[in-house]
Order: C-alpha cells, then structure tokens, then sequence
C-alpha cells in the first residue's frame, strides 16, 4: 500500500511517499520540502501568516514532485496522513485542508497524526522496525521531551519535558546573541567545530539532585551565555564565537545525553532513538554514541535531513497507524495547535 503524507505544521511544506510492505516494513519514495525559512530569516523566527502562505503557495507543487520523484500518479496513493498537530494553527490548517480536499478527491481514508510522533515514526525509514519498547528523546524547535515509546502507532508516555525553552529554541537565541544567522542549530553547530567545548563552563540546567529527574531547562543557560557575552563585549573585548559556541553545544549535549541515559537505565530499555531538528546536531550524536556505548544501549539518529521537519516522517507515521488498523480520521476533523505527543492519531 502507498501512503502519502503531508506536513505543514511550522515553516516546512513536505510531502512524503512511502510503501507499507506486507511484513509491516515502511520503504521510503519520496521526501519533497519547501520551506520558507528564509523569509522568517529577518525576524529571527518564524512569522505565522508568512508561513501559512507559503504553505499555501508551496503545497500542490511539492506534492507534484513528491510523485514526479516516485513516479507514481495520484491514484496509486491508499491513504492519506497529514499532521493534525501540534503546530501553528493556519499552518497546519493549509495542510489539513489539503488532505481532505485529496483524500475526498481520492476516495481514500485519511488520518490526522502527531508531529511529535512524526518526528520518533522517521527513524524507521532509515533503521527499519521499532523494538518492542524503547525511549525517545525528542529535541526539536518547540518541543524537548523523554518518551517512552511502547508502539508508535498508539502508546506514547512522556517521562519529561522541558519547563521553559525548548533546546532548539536556546539554539536560535544563542545564535542571535553571537550574531549568527537564523534557524541557529547549523551556524553554531559548524562554528563549534572550530572551538573548545571546554572554555567556558556554562551551567547544565536542571540536574541538581532536587530536580525533578527528566525535565530540561535551557533558558538559565541562554541567559548565562547571553551575560557572558555582555561583560566580554562591556570590556571590549572580541567575542570568541567558536569557543562560545562550542561550550554551549556541550552543555545541551551533556545534559540532554546525561538524561536520557538516566532514563533508559531507570526504565530498563535498551534503545534511545534521538529526534527531532536539533538531532541534526554533530556533537549531540556524537557524545550520545560515546555514552550510550558506555551503558550498552543501541542508539539510533536519523540523518539529518529526516529529522528536520519533513512529509516522509507523516507518511512514515501514517504507514505505521495504518499497519496497526487505527481508526481513520472523519473528514470534518480539525488541527490541533496543541496536540498532546500522547494522542498519535485523531
Ligand atoms: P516542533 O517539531 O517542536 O514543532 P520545529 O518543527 O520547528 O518544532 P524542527 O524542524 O524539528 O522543529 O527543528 C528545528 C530546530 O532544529 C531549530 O531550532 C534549529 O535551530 C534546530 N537545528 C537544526 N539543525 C541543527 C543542528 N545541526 N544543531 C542543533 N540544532 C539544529
Ligand atoms: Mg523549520
Ligand atoms: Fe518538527
């Protein structure tokens, strides 16, 4: 069976196709995006209805090549999935009517699913099929949480979650105060590369021993950098934007790998998937394959380009809902801006 899914939840456009096997095995088809981050790239973030136009713009013509690439036509498609949420309310709304308009067009069922779970349902495009329980740690631009995933298709526990900005959000507003470009996860991952994570020991949030043990806190740690960088510049002095850079990378990296760990042993699950766009990050991969070596736990990071915000990660979802025989969505169904990463489909 084909599926097709179609993401439109923050500034991304993406369809995605993908083949539902008999074994239950997903094979990926086609992975097209379009995104309108570089008209969001003045305001330091993302404008809501400059990316609900786009979306507008972009949507049937990434879903022409999306085909073009499979080279499948339109009726090939069985089922639809679009993200339902969580997201921005008219973005996701371009994309929901979308889904419904193909979906009624096709004659097919149509199923809202989760963003967040969208981001775990990738990683099996790349590794293939989920074990039967394991932990995920989900990092992207509005959402950093510690799941336990005992079927993707439909049980989703939170074990914590961030209780103020989310990791790629620190990235961005560190970016910002070292004068580098937006979306900030890429520039100050390349600049860290140049620098010593070692020469600034900027605070690792929330791991005191009366904090509440899987929760996260980046915004003392934006705010420590951002001082740092005040009294540096009060003093006249050049920033050093890799060292700065650098330190705050290993300070995300050491608490969001010292965490997850935590939990996977606590839990006793022995894989971590880590997802989401600040999974992209070349040092947050890398010290989780370091110390998840170390507790023997199989780790699995998509590539990059899966875990940053894409319609193969909603079809991929979409193909496992399916597989599982969940209920379809009634065409008259709505986004949810605020959709809970519990509730996979609606
Ligand atoms: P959500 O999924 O929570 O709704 P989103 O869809 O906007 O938010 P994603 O597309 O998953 O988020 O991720 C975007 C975030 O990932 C941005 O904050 C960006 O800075 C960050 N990011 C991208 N690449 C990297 C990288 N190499 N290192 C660190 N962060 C990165
Ligand atoms: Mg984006
Ligand atoms: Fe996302």
């Amino acid at each position: 069976r084909i599926i097709m899914g179609i993401e439109s939840s923050c500034d991304e456009t993406g369809v995605g196709l993908v083949r539902l096997h008999d074994d239950d095995t997903v094979e990926l088809l086609a992975d097209e995006v379009a995104s309108s981050v570089d008209q969001h790239a003045r305001f330091g973030g993302v404008v809501p209805e400059v990316a609900s136009r786009a979306h507008l713009e972009a949507m049937v013509p990434t879903v022409e090549r999306a085909f073009d690439k499979a080279g499948l036509k339109l009726s090939d498609v069985d089922a639809i999935a679009v993200t339902a949420g969580p997201g921005l309310a008219g973005a996701l709304l371009v994309g929901v009517a979308a889904a419904k308009a193909y979906a009624a067009a096709l004659d097919i069922p149509l199923y809202g699913v989760n963003h967040l779970a969208g981001h775990i349902a990738v990683d099996t495009l790349q590794h293939g099929p989920l074990p039967e329980r394991c932990l995920a740690l989900l990092v992207s631009g509005g959402h950093t949480q510690l799941l336990l995933v005992d079927d993707i298709a439909s049980e989703i526990t939170e074990l914590g979650s961030t209780v103020d900005d989310a990791a790629g959000e620190a990235y961005d507003k560190v970016a910002r105060v070292l004068g580098l470009p937006y979306p900030g996860g890429p520039p100050i991952d390349k600049a860290a590369k140049n620098g010593d994570g070692a020469a600034i020991a900027f605070p690792r949030g929330m791991t005191g021993p009366r904090d509440a043990k899987f929760d996260f806190s980046f915004s003392g740690l934006k705010t420590a950098v951002a001082r740092w960088v005040e009294s540096a510049e009060r003093r006249g002095e050049d920033i050093p934007v890799d060292d700065v850079a650098a330190s705050f990378q290993e300070a995300v990296a050491d608490v969001l790998t010292m965490k997850a760990i935590r939990a996977a042993k606590e839990h006793g699950v022995d894989t971590l998937v880590i997802s989401g766009g600040v999974a992209a990050n070349s040092r947050l991969s890398e010290l989780a394959a370091e110390r998840c070596a170390e507790a023997g736990i199989t780790l699995r990071v998509p590539r990059p380009r899966l875990c940053t915000d894409n319609g193969a990660m909603i079809a991929a979802l979409g193909a496992h809902v399916v597989a599982a025989g969940r209920p379809r969505a009634s065409l008259d169904f709505s986004a949810n801006p605020a959709l809970p990463v519990q509730i996979v489909s609606i």
